[in-house]
């Protein structure tokens, strides 16, 4: 499996700007052995759609709303994201969590009306500074895991990313120690085998940079990397790209 790289640019951005950033990165070339996934505000979706129609790069929307359609004034739904022709699509990431009170209810619905629409969801999970510090981590995550798979079933789409981003790491400036890392990710992987029977990529999220990105993509289950900060200028992302393209050694 080729590593992933997912870049949320979060709430950045005109649809200019986001063209402008996309004409910088490609035009450095696409390294054959990563995925790259961008993730525009919906309000440049469409530009970057077009400009990236037919190319090797993927484009997701970074949220969708818990109802299919109906009167929810603001909101955008899976299927209006399906109809632009994008594949991808984050639900539950912390930001939304913690700012817009999203719960694992509303987790839950989101990712069967991601599937319904044939959009492929990255899950975001993960624990707080204070869950952490109470020794909370195993828990938590077993929990958003549990609630977010609750009745989702994957016979006909295999197509599904979890993304773990410890929540205190995001936008900080701090990562998660390498071992604690990998127990979080082997946690999932475990969680996730005991309800599917097949492998599904897991990205790690938090402050990931040029600096660490190479060391963190070879540690055990890290199939790629939810990238913010760093995914909102050429130079720091596509070193990135560079650097993981360099030191993958898994086979
Ligand atoms: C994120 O927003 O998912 C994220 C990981 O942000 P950052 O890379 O800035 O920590």
């Amino acid at each position: 499996m080729k590593p992933i790289i997912a870049a949320n640019w979060k709430m950045n951005f005109t649809p200019e700007e986001s063209l402008r950033l996309i004409d910088d990165i490609t035009s450095q070339g696409l390294p054959s052995n990563v995925d790259i996934i961008f993730f525009p505000s919906f309000v440049s979706l469409p530009a970057v759609v077009d400009k990236l129609l037919d190319s090797a790069y993927s484009i997701g929307g970074q949220n969708i709303f818990h109802k299919e359609n109906g009167a929810f004034t603001g909101e955008i739904s899976a299927s209006m994201l399906k109809a632009l022709n994008i594949q991808y699509v984050i639900i539950g990431h912390s930001e939304r969590r913690q700012y817009l009170h999203e719960n694992d209810k509303q987790v839950n619905d989101k990712i069967q009306l991601a599937l319904k629409a044939e959009l492929v969801p990255i899950i975001c999970i993960g624990e707080t500074l204070k869950e952490r510090e109470n020794g909370q981590t195993d828990p938590v995550i077993k929990e958003q895991l549990n609630s977010a798979f609750e009745n989702i079933n994957l016979d006909n789409q295999k197509n599904i990313i979890v993304a773990y981003e410890p929540v205190w790491a995001i936008g900080t400036g701090l990562t998660a120690e390498k071992n604690k890392i990998l127990d979080a990710h082997s946690l999932i992987k475990e969680t996730l085998e005991t309800i599917y029977n097949f492998n599904i990529p897991i990205l790690y999220g938090g402050s990931v940079n040029a600096d660490n990105a190479a060391s963190l993509i070879n540690i055990e289950n890290v199939d790629g990397f939810l990238v913010g900060g760093a995914s909102l200028k050429s130079e720091s992302f596509c070193q990135i790209v560079k650097n993981i393209t360099k030191n993958f050694e898994r086979s």
